[in-house]
């Protein structure tokens, strides 16, 4: 599903190298988690691959379903079924969040050629998701993020990737200050959205997120690289040694 294939990435601005040759497939159908220590290029990961500006690719490649990512603008990586959890949800004051989504959801469809979702169609859809993501209905109808706690926020994203179905989701849940119960939150959004023809990567700084998610594959992300590869049990090996251990014994 997604083939990251040594893949160098510099800063666009300075002549600072920051991914170092990552090698990671992601199956369909499987949650696989990135944990590493700070600055080791977790985030700058999710960034490329998602299409952020700023960064150069200088070798490697990046395919979603055999496509090139890589080669594709930010709309059409989501069209292609990318989707990118954001640490930090953006507000946007006067736009309800039900107009929000059934735009996304329509400019998705369009991308692909698809027919427009009228306005009962969607009514019907969101309403649906909702309640099995346990949404209160009043969310829909509050601009998008303004004024949403925390966990609201973290709702809210869980909302739009079930409405978006993509086809991968990149979640950058890095020390973002999450609390145990936004931690939950995620964990049983993932838990929810997790089925055939849809691969997640969930990178992470700490292992608890990953007591709830329970991650098919665990990576260790160090200097730019991904230096270790294993099952869940690797996630509790850092809980309980710290990034020390493995970092020595992969140098
Ligand atoms: P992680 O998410 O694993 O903590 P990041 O991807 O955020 O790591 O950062 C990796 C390294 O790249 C760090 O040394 C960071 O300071 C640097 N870096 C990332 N983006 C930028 C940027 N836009 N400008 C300067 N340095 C950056
Ligand atoms: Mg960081
Ligand atoms: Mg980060």
């Amino acid at each position: 599903m997604l083939e990251i294939k040594n893949l160098h990435v510099e800063l666009e601005e300075e002549d600072k190298r920051i991914l170092n040759g990552v090698d990671l497939t992601v199956e369909d159908g499987k949650v696989h988690a990135i944990m590493g220590p700070n600055g080791s290029g977790k985030s700058t990961l999710s960034y490329v691959l998602s299409g952020k500006d700023g960064y150069e690719v200088t070798e490697g490649q990046a395919m979603l379903d055999g496509a090139d990512l890589l080669a594709m603008d930010v709309e059409e990586r989501a069209a292609a079924g990318l989707f990118l959890a954001f640490q930090y949800p953006v507000e946007i004051p006067g736009v309800g969040n039900m107009t929000f989504l059934r735009t996304a959801v329509n400019a998705q469809r369009k991308a692909r050629g698809e027919e427009e979702m009228s306005a009962g169609e969607f009514l019907k859809v969101i309403r649906a998701k909702a309640k099995d993501l346990k949404i209160d209905a009043d969310m829909l109808k509050r601009p998008v993020n303004v004024g949403f706690s925390g966990g609201e926020k973290k709702r809210n994203e869980i909302l739009q990737m079930a409405m978006l179905e993509p086809k991968m989701c990149i979640l950058d849940e890095t020390d973002s200050g999450l609390d145990v119960d936004a931690m939950k939150l995620v964990a049983d959004g993932v838990n929810a959205l997790r089925e055939e023809g849809r691969g997640f990567l969930v990178i992470t700084h700490y292992q608890r997120l990953l007591n709830h998610i329970k991650p098919d594959v665990v990576h260790i992300m160090a200097e730019g690289r991904i230096v270790k590869t294993g099952g869940p049990e690797l996630a509790l090996e850092v809980e309980n040694n710290g990034y020390a251990g493995i970092l020595a014994e992969v140098a």
